[in-house]
């Protein structure tokens, strides 16, 4: 029999045990901090040997293939032994692909991996497909395998995701943009980082597809300078392409084999040129797989969008309050401000990766009339904008922070929460973030 070691209780990790022990594997889950409870009760129930609190060697070293949970990184002393004793180190995605014949779709990219996959997902649904969605989203896509019996699989990969990808191979991969993100992770080395999103493409044929940015000139150089044998195809906002799905006036227009109208770019329920894009390159996953372009345009123009990304929360005396609490990074927040109509008081500020603020001052300038830093260290963004903005406020919680966008704001504005930060200085988690601003809101 051979054995399974995870590291890492969490939905992956427990997704991997479930898969391994239905598959045969002798499975034994290791964590280093603790394991919910909930997760306990699954390992329990399904008689799952595990520890938490401690890494036992000897149940470790025992292992044929280790899967290792996303969030422990590459350099940890344990990960860096298991590879020099040539342990087969892998991810959930690489582990749970060999049991599965279903057709993948599979998303990165620095932002917008979550709405496009949902909408990719919504497109294919809505056109009767048997597909599931999983990856970053919801239920592990290991755990998914031994539960439903989809045809189709639309997987959100972060880079961590795709790092511990060997075979893995998508029919179809997306890579929506790549600018700096958890560059922590990688040695403060942005190539490496960048050839982590590629490994999305690594395995793939002729036969399969690859959606990219072509006004994303990290992609466009990477693909200059690398080979993958996927037919490229790419989407513009900014050109028009003999081959791929770019904007002719406000028109969608797709090119394959011959040249279609997919629908105005206005008729898009999601707002935002970012979600334009992301739109295009979902439309475009779906064509590829055949679903006729009136089912694709129907289906886009009533996708409402996703809770946490521009999502907006309510009206109150004229001043628009928008929840865009997942924008963690300075790319997020610059499309997020972009698409501002009118005057904009702004929310920024928490656990800074490194950002630079320096791309968002046209923006601001043009656009922000305030500023309420919602953040423990707002030292770089008063920096930055203290004198480019009326207004500069510092809060330490959304209570506070909504109170004051509310008396900054006046009718026709708008008050956004687009952190350009993680969130875990004053808050669990972005969602926790989003869901205390909207409260906010909702008793001014
Ligand atoms: P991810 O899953 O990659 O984090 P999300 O779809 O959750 O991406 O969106 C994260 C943030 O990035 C949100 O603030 C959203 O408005 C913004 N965003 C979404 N799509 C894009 C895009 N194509 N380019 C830049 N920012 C985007």
């Amino acid at each position: 029999m051979k054995r399974l070691v995870v590291l890492g209780g969490g939905e992956s990790g427990v997704g991997t045990a479930l898969l391994g022990k239905l598959k045969g594997y002798e499975v034994f889950v290791t964590d280093k901090g603790t394991i919910a409870e909930k997760y306990k009760s699954v390992l329990l129930n399904n008689v799952i040997e595990f520890e938490d609190g401690e890494h036992t060697r000897s149940k470790i070293f025992s292992a044929d293939v280790v899967m290792k949970s996303p969030g422990i990184p590459d350099n940890v002393p344990l990960v860096k032994e298991l590879k020099e004793k040539n342990i087969l180190v892998i991810s959930e995605i690489e582990f749970a692909n060999e049991f599965t014949q279903a057709m993948i779709v599979g998303i990165t990219g620095s932002n917008g991996k979550t709405t496009t996959t949902l909408i990719t997902h919504y497109l294919l649904e809505k056109a009767g497909f048997n597909v599931g969605v999983a990856g970053n989203i919801g239920d592990s896509f290991a755990k998914q395998l031994v539960e439903y019996n989809y045809d189709q699989y639309v997987l959100e990969l972060s880079s961590f995701q795709l790092d511990g990808v060997d075979k893995f191979k998508p029919h179809i991969a997306v890579i929506t943009n790549i600018t700096p993100d958890h560059l922590d992770r990688y040695d403060n080395d942005f190539d490496k980082y960048i050839a982590s999103k590629f490994k999305i493409t690594k395995n793939q044929t002729e036969k399969d597809f690859l959606i990219y940015d072509a006004d994303d000139k990290v992609i466009t150089n990477w693909l200059d300078n690398n080979i993958t044998k996927a037919t490229l195809v790419p989407f513009s906002l900014k050109e028009n392409l003999d081959y791929g799905v770019f904007l002719r006036k406000d028109k969608i227009i797709m090119k394959l084999n011959k040249e279609e109208v997919l629908m105005s770019v206005t008729d898009l329920k999601l707002q935002g040129k970012h979600n334009a894009k992301n739109a295009m390159a979902s439309a475009m996953a779906a064509r590829l797989l055949k679903v006729r372009k009136e089912t694709i345009a129907e289906s886009l123009s009533d996708f409402e969008g996703v809770e946490h990304r521009l999502e907006n929360v309510q009206k109150i005396n004229g001043v628009q309050y928008v929840n865009d609490s997942k924008a963690t990074n300075v790319n997020a927040t610059y499309y997020a401000l972009e698409c501002m109509d009118g005057a904009t008081v702004w929310i920024v500020g928490g656990v800074d990766k490194g950002n630079d603020y320096a791309d968002l001052l046209p923006l601001v300038r043009e656009k922000v009339k305030g500023i309420v830093c919602l953040g423990l260290d707002n030292q770089k963004i008063i920096e930055t904008f203290e004198n480019v903005v009326d207004v500069l406020v510092q809060t330490a919680g959304a209570e506070e922070a909504v109170k004051v966008a509310h008396k900054i704001a006046q009718k026709g504005d708008t008050v956004l929460l687009s952190p350009a930060c993680a969130s875990f200085d004053l808050f669990d988690s972005y969602e926790d973030r989003g869901i205390k601003f909207k409260e906010a809101v909702k008793s001014l």
